[in-house]
């Protein structure tokens, strides 16, 4: 065994941490230290520490600086690796789920059933409780002895179930060993065997340890890392640095627990002073931002002020140092690249954030939906795509017009059926063809071609087959990128990164599970689920502020910080807890306890504190993803360390955002250029905010014909009528499994009609109780016949409806059953009865006007005592009764219509809509029969009122209730926001508003 010299650096701060790793580095100059390795947590603190250490090199004068090697525990590895001799093969990530879902699979077939489904995101999580074990120094021996000793006793139901999940897992885990050792490759585990058995020609001599364990860092040691570095063959030192605020964490304790005898160098702290804390008032310590873009935008008008201030100079390093790079990495893009502040980060973005992977995805939703109308015109309309008919590119209206025209043709998924909709509307002549067909057909026919590509991957294939398949799918279709865009270099490797995670996948299943089939469901899983573990480094290529994360911070340089984000759940982080086992069962198996990962991470945040060489501040913001969030616990370690501090008064005149030359007064629209400048005088010349204009003021119109349900649509809403009727703006198509809801009326009318004509015909009146079974009798049959037209689905649909089930009765039982309970001796029915021509109506108030209306009345009972009781047949639910305006108008129509009819007076009894929809069929226009003539004087003079608001081009948006909003397919071009939020606009007319002299008589 290597004798070895271990030393504890004891850092009093910041600066004296990194100073004590230069100066190992520049004791070993030149050529040693190319044999000495640095541990730091993640691949940025890497590169942070290298424009360090050269800084503190060119700060003390030396022209050149030999670096050591530095990277992440993982680094060490692969470093370590690479001196075998031979290097060993190793297994990759794929390598490693392919072979642990095989022995999954094995085990589970063997008898070892599991007590849950083993998918591929299981698959992962298995191994990452593998290779936690293990490198916690425990065997599947020793795991599964232990817990089948603690879960063996109890019959409780968790327990048996955790004991069937440990039976499993510990055959599946000596399968993988089993796998592993056939395969003749190694992964971590068996590599640190070799590391440690077989002296490598040129070790590492020294190793410079700058983390702390795992149980305070998630990027730490593992027991297994400290034990390969206290056995590895050839070193001969081994460095850990800290500083004291992190050893007095519990590092210290541990470190000597796991390393006996470690000798110990205090390192005197730096040259700097005590950083000033900038606070935004004398009783508070911390910054509070409504959002975490609010947060970015009032940290870019800080600095900016500042350096305007020259509070801060030009050449000062600034960083922003967040929790994790996402969102802000995301955010600074848009806030602090409009604010004009360069920024640069050495951290990593998930592939599955970047547009081609959405790509991927929506591909993989195409075609595990069966190619639906909505995901074929999400595939047609990616941006990464690109999709041809013959050589021309297709142009965005044919998508729209394929939309349309699959809605048309109910089309519900399948590629036989898109194919043979492509076939029948290019069979029809031009001029036979439906406008929509004729548009769409372009889009239809590049539809069906990618689609009849990918239908192969319907079925269950080798993995390698569904790669194929995709990859050419991809080769075909993904858009060629514009040598001159400047997201060119990036885009190329993201493509490469992604394509290349699949092409992994299908060589791991080709050289370890080459026989196994799978949905494209499953495969779609396992990508995406890659897609979202692997990273990414965009090149910012700036210099200027840098956004690193907590773990990177420590190794910088920086003289002014501000630490974002302190909300609870991130400082300190959410302990990933395991799927498989409750914590108490874990920390038996050596798991860290929640109080010593607590304290390791309180340390972490106190060390940042002392991080900024002249100023920090903290901030925290009040909102995520529109839940409210509490700030961190830790901002009350700033209160016990009671910096000095330094109030920075908020700035809200600086303007530092292009809309803000016009947003802040006064506009200063100079500061653009070219169509900018014009289209800010443009802006500025427009009429005020408050102008009626803003407001849904659109002058006069004339309302062609008068149509009671599109009053009805104002009275839901005035600007929806507005985008409807005025603007003509089609509302988009919905996809009907069945008929559609004017089909479903029509039937029903049709067969009531019918119903009733017979009945009349046959010489009854009303149906009474005594008639009621002949009643029933007769519209069964009448209803078998209607039913026999239709499919087996929709008459199953349509019979449920009509006849319902035993415990509840169909629509038709109840309409029948109520003329039974209303009595009254039916002396006519006028069915379908048609209303036109000219009628009076006359508001509560007085008004009275003369319209002209024409409108079709589905049933009309008239009764012996001179009342008549009038139906409509609604097939969706009904409407607000007091929103609905067809019923009580028509009802008025009908009275005058009706008047001398079979030489009498008639007069509105009562009248109800006929609904398919909701748990009443039958709902009456009022409550009590008192309240039927108030309701037809308050209609007229909706009525009239919704007139005059047309006719003055009153379409404010605003909805009779807000959750009107919600299902209005107009909500992407209505002003409801800004609208809604503020007093109404004098001269503003609603729906209520009083009449003009304008009104409009049709
Ligand atoms: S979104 Fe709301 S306010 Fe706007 S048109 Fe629709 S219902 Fe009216």
């Amino acid at each position: 065994m290597t004798a070895r010299a271990t030393c504890l650096h004891r850092a009093v701060d910041l600066d004296g941490f990194r100073r004590a790793v230069y100066d190992i580095a520049v004791s070993a100059q030149p050529f040693d230290v190319r044999e000495h390795f640095v541990v730091v947590p993640t691949g940025a603190a890497a590169d942070e520490l290298r424009r360090t250490l050269e800084q503190f090199a060119w700060q003390d004068g030396h022209a050149a600086l030999c670096l050591p090697r530095i990277g992440t525990r993982g680094d060490l590895l692969d470093t370590l690796a690479a001196r075998l001799a031979p290097p060993p093969s190793r297994l990759n990530a794929f390598d490693r789920e392919v072979l642990l879902a095989r022995a999954a699979r094995d085990a589970r077939d063997a008898g070892a059933e599991p007590p849950f489904q083993v998918r591929p995101g299981l698959v992962a999580e298995m191994l990452l409780l593998y290779d936690a074990l293990r490198r916690q120094l425990r065997t599947v021996d020793r795991f599964e002895e232990f817990l089948v000793d603690e879960l063996a006793a109890s019959d409780d139901h968790g327990a048996v179930r955790m004991l069937a999940q440990t039976r499993f897992l510990a055959a599946a885990f000596h399968g993988y060993e089993a796998q592993v050792a056939a395969s003749g490759r190694d992964d971590e585990h068996t590599l640190r065997a070799r590391l440690i058995a077989e002296p490598c020609a040129r070790p590492l001599r020294r190793v410079i340890v700058t983390v702390t364990d795992r149980v305070a860092d998630p990027a730490g040691l593992w027991p297994s890392d400290l034990d390969l570095l206290a056995r590895l063959p050839g070193l001969t030192h081994l460095d850990v640095v800290a500083t004291e605020t992190r050893l007095a964490g519990g590092w210290l304790e541990r470190l000597h627990a796991e390393m006996p005898g470690i000798d110990e160098r205090a390192v005197p702290a730096g040259a700097g002073r005590r950083p000033v804390c900038l606070v935004p008032s004398t009783d508070a310590w911390i910054f509070t931002s409504r959002d975490r873009e609010d947060e970015l935008a009032a940290f870019a008008r800080r600095l900016k002020a500042e350096r305007r201030a020259g509070r801060l100079a030009a050449d000062a390093r600034v960083a922003l140092v967040v929790r994790r790079p996402l969102p802000y990495l995301y955010l600074a893009r848009d806030v602090l690249g409009r604010a004009g502040i360069p920024y640069d980060t050495r951290d990593t973005l998930p592939l599955a954030a970047e547009p081609i992977a959405a790509a991927l995805d929506l591909v993989f939703e195409w075609v595990t939906g069966n190619f639906t109308r909505a995901a074929t015109l999400a595939v047609l309309r990616s941006p990464h795509l690109r999709f041809t008919d013959g050589e021309a590119s297709l142009a965005g209206a044919a998508v729209t017009a394929l939309g349309r025209a699959l809605a048309d043709a109910r089309y519900l998924g399948e590629v036989t059926r898109l194919t043979s909709l492509v076939e029948t509307w290019s069979a029809l002549p031009e001029r036979r063809r439906h406008q929509h067909a004729r548009q769409a057909l372009p889009a239809a026919r590049a539809a069906a071609l990618a689609a009849q590509a990918l239908q192969p991957l319907r079925d269950p294939q080798t993995v390698a087959t569904h790669v194929a398949t995709l990859l050419a799918f991809f080769e075909v279709h993904l858009r060629p990128l514009d040598d001159a865009d400047p997201l060119h270099e990036r885009e190329t490797r993201v493509r490469a990164a992604v394509l290349g995670a699949c092409r992994a996948l299908a060589e791991a299943y080709a050289a370890f599970d080459p026989e196994v089939t799978l949905d494209l469901a499953v495969v779609a899983a396992a990508v995406r689920r890659w897609l979202g573990a692997q990273t990414f480094a965009p090149a910012t290529g700036h210099d200027g502020v840098q956004i690193v994360d907590a773990a990177t911070a420590p190794y910088g340089l920086f003289d002014e910080v501000q630490i974002v984000g302190l909300i609870d759940g991130d400082w300190p982080e959410r302990e990933r807890r395991s799927i498989f086992y409750p914590a108490f069962l874990l920390q038996s198996l050596a798991w860290p306890e929640e109080r010593k990962r607590l304290e390791g991470a309180r340390a972490a945040f106190l060390e940042l504190l002392g991080l900024a060489r002249e100023r920090f501040a903290l901030s925290t913001v009040s909102l995520e993803d529109d839940a409210v969030v509490e700030p961190s616990a830790f901002v009350h370690e700033v209160e016990t360390l009671a910096p000095p501090r330094q109030v920075a008064t908020a700035d809200g005149t600086t303007r530092i955002f292009p809309w803000e030359a016009l947003a802040i007064d006064p506009p200063a629209p100079d500061v653009f250029t070219g169509d900018v400048r014009a289209w800010a005088a443009l802006r500025l010349a427009r009429s005020p905010r408050g102008a009626p204009e803003f407001h849904g003021e659109s002058g006069p119109w004339l309302l062609p014909r008068v149509s009671v349900s599109r009053l009805e649509r104002y009275l839901d809403c005035p600007f929806k009528f507005y985008a409807s009727q005025v603007l003509s703006l089609e509302e988009p198509p919905e996809d009907e499994d069945t008929r559609t809801p004017l089909e479903r009326g029509l039937f029903l009318h049709e067969l009531f009609e019918r119903f009733f004509t017979a009945w009349m015909a046959a010489g009854h009146g009303a149906i009474t109780a005594a008639l009621l079974p002949e009643a029933q009798q007769r519209f069964e049959a009448l209803a078998n016949e209607a039913l026999a037209t239709l499919s087996e689905g929709e008459a199953a649909i349509e019979r449920l409806k009509l006849f319902g089930t035993a415990g509840s009765p169909g629509i038709a039982r109840r309409v029948l059953a109520m003329e039974v309970t209303r009595g009254g001796q039916v002396v006519d029915r006028l069915l379908e009865y048609e209303i036109e021509g000219a009628f009076t109506f006359t508001a509560v108030d007085g008004r009275t006007r003369e319209l002209s209306l024409r409108g079709k009345v589905d049933r009309i009972d008239l009764l012996a005592d001179g009342t008549f009781h009038l139906i409509d047949y609604k097939t969706r639910a009904v409407p607000d009764p007091k929103r609905a305006l067809q019923l009580p108008i028509y009802s008025v129509c009908v009275e005058q219509r009706l008047a001398g009819y079979r030489g009498r007076h008639w007069t509105l009894g009562d009248a109800s809509y006929l609904s398919y929809e909701g748990t009443d069929p039958l709902v009456g226009l009022v409550k009590k029969a008192d309240d039927l003539r108030g309701r037809l004087a308050e209609a007229q003079g909706q009525m009239l009122d919704v007139l005059d608001g047309i006719a003055g081009g009153h379409f404010p948006p605003q909805p009779a209730e807000r959750s009107l909003c919600n299902y209005c397919a107009f909500a992407a071009v209505c002003r409801k926001d800004y609208v809604s939020d503020e007093p109404a606009v004098a001269g503003t007319a609603g729906p209520g508003a009083p009449a003009g002299e304008d009104g409009a008589d049709a």
